[in-house]
């Protein structure tokens, strides 16, 4: 029997990230401020500053939010000073995600729910037989996304038939049992086990 069923990479991506909710001192009120992707690095000696810079959504006046604070150069990581020097849009989403940072800076930042987008691409690699699905999920440091809401969306089924193959056991990363409540993680390998009690070809699953 030759098996068709190829694993599948998953890339999560934000379509929207978070903004910051400060008071902006040229327009007098509390407004949204934008990630600008943009980086601001100050070399002073032996000592580096890293700034992300975001912008209120009305006149443009930026609000530069630490990153790293006289941070010894010598351990700095020379590919990511690379990435802040041209302002590296991966880097500008992951610190532009990272809830800790947010927080160091005392930064309140827009509460709706971060729109996410997923690319689904075909790999070369046959799925094993026992799963139904394999899955290599690629995502952003600092994404909170939980697995169950992943596959709710991801597959267009309900949270009541995911519900039901979280019960059952069927969920795993790397053979290791998944809980509901998981979050995604990049680099995880998302397995769904072929439910042999009930559909041994699996096909009904889903
Ligand atoms: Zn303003």
């Amino acid at each position: 029997m030759i098996n068709l069923n190829v694993q599948k990479e998953w890339i999560i991506t934000h379509s929207h990230l978070p903004s910051v909710l400060r008071r902006c001192p040229k327009c007098g009120i509390k407004t949204e401020f934008r990630n600008s992707k943009k980086f601001r690095v100050n070399a002073n000696g032996r000592l580096i500053d890293v700034w992300l810079i975001y912008r209120c959504s009305k006149c443009e006046t930026s609000w530069n939010m630490t990153v790293w604070e006289r941070v010894e150069a010598a351990g700095f990581d020379e590919e990511e000073y690379k990435g802040f020097l041209s302002n590296d849009p991966v880097l500008a989403e992951r610190y532009g995600n990272d809830r800790a940072l947010f927080a160091g800076n005392k930064a309140e930042i827009t509460a709706e729910k971060p729109e996410y987008s997923i690319e689904e691409r075909d790999t070369s690699f046959p799925c094993s037989m026992e799963y139904h699905m394999e899955v290599h999920v690629k995502i952003s440091f600092g994404f909170d996304l939980r697995v169950d809401i992943l596959l709710v969306r991801q597959l267009g089924v309900s949270r009541n038939i995911v519900k039901k193959w979280f019960d059952k056991g069927l969920i795993f990363n790397q053979s290791q049992p998944l809980s509901p409540k998981s979050k995604a993680k990049d680099g995880m390998i998302l397995q769904i086990k072929k439910d042999v009690l009930t559909c041994p070809t699996g096909d009904s699953i889903i």
